[in-house]
C-alpha cells in the first residue's frame, strides 16, 4: 500500500527527526517548510497523510488544512506548540483528523502514524507463517497461533516475534527489537530481550535448545526460521 506522508514544518529539526523516525518503518516521507510549498507539492503527489505545522512563515496551518480538505480527503495530523483548547477546537475545525502539541514525542508520533495505517490497512491481512506451516503471526489480530491453536503471548512478545518475523531471512539485533518493542526511556538491558526470547520459545518451540522459529545468530541476534 502507498505509505505516502507529507510533513509541513518550518522547523526542520522537528520534520528531520520525524522523517527519520517514519521512514525506518517503511514510510515514504517528504519535508517542506511553507505552506504553500505544501500545497503545491500535495497537488503532485499521492499522499495519505499529511502532518502540519499550525504555525508557518506564509501561511497558517489551518489555512493550509482548508485548502488540502477541499482537495482531497486526506488524513491531517496538527501539530502546534499552542496548548490552549480554544486552538485545540479551531484546528478541529480545520479539518485536522488529530491534533498533536509540541514538543510531541516523535515515538507517539509514530504510533499514532501506525495505528492510523493500520486501520487503513485493516482488510489487508499480514500473517506470517512458518516454513513448516505450523506457525501462523497475525498482524491485524496480534495473534499467534501454533497448530492450529492460539496461544497467549504479552504485548512485548508478541513485538519481538513480529518483528524478527517480519525480517525474514534477515538478522534482527538485539538494540533493533529493543527499539522497536520498547519505549525510547527503555533503560532495560540486552538481557531482557533474552529473557522475552527465552520465553517465547517455551511457548511456540518443541524442543527450546533446538529453536526452529527463532533461531539465534551468534553475537548478531536473532532470525526467522523458515525460507531464507
Ligand atoms: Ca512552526
Amino acid at each position: 500500500m502507498l505509505k505516502n506522508v507529507l510533513i509541513i514544518e518550518d522547523e526542520v529539526k522537528v520534520s528531520e527527526v520525524i522523517k527519520a523516525y517514519l521512514e525506518k518503518e517503511g514510510y515514504q516521507v517528504w519535508c517542506v517548510t511553507s505552506g504553500l510549498k505544501g500545497i503545491e507539492l500535495f497537488g503532485k503527489i499521492d499522499f495519505k497523510l499529511v502532518i502540519l505545522d499550525l504555525l508557518l512563515p506564509d501561511i497558517d496551518g489551518e489555512e493550509v488544512c482548508r485548502v488540502l480538505r477541499k482537495m482531497s480527503d486526506v488524513y491531517i495530523f496538527m501539530l502546534t506548540a499552542k496548548v490552549a483548547l480554544t486552538d485545540k477546537i479551531e484546528g478541529l475545525n480545520a479539518g485536522a483528523d488529530e491534533y498533536l502539541t509540541k514538543p510531541c514525542s516523535p515515538r507517539e508520533l509514530t504510533a499514532r502514524v501506525n495505528s492510523l495505517f493500520r486501520r487503513f490497512d485493516s482488510s489487508v491481512p499480514i500473517i506470517f507463517i512458518s516454513k513448516d506451516g505450523l506457525l501462523t503471526i497475525d498482524y491485524n489480530k496480534r495473534a499467534v497461533k501454533l497448530k492450529g491453536q492460539e496461544i497467549p503471548f504479552t504485548p512485548n512478545e508478541f513485538d519481538i516475534l513480529y518483528t524478527i518475523a517480519k525480517n525474514k531471512g534477515r538478522v534482527v539485533n538485539r538494540e533493533q527489537l529493543i527499539e522497536q518493542v520498547f519505549d525510547i526511556s527503555f533503560e532495560g538491558s540486552d538481557r531482557t530481550i533474552d529473557v522475552h526470547i527465552k520465553n517465547i520459545r517455551k511457548k511456540i518451540e518443541e524442543d527450546t535448545r533446538n529453536p526452529q522459529y527463532i533461531l539465534t545468530v551468534k553475537k548478531f541476534g536473532y532470525k526467522f526460521g523458515g525460507d531464507d
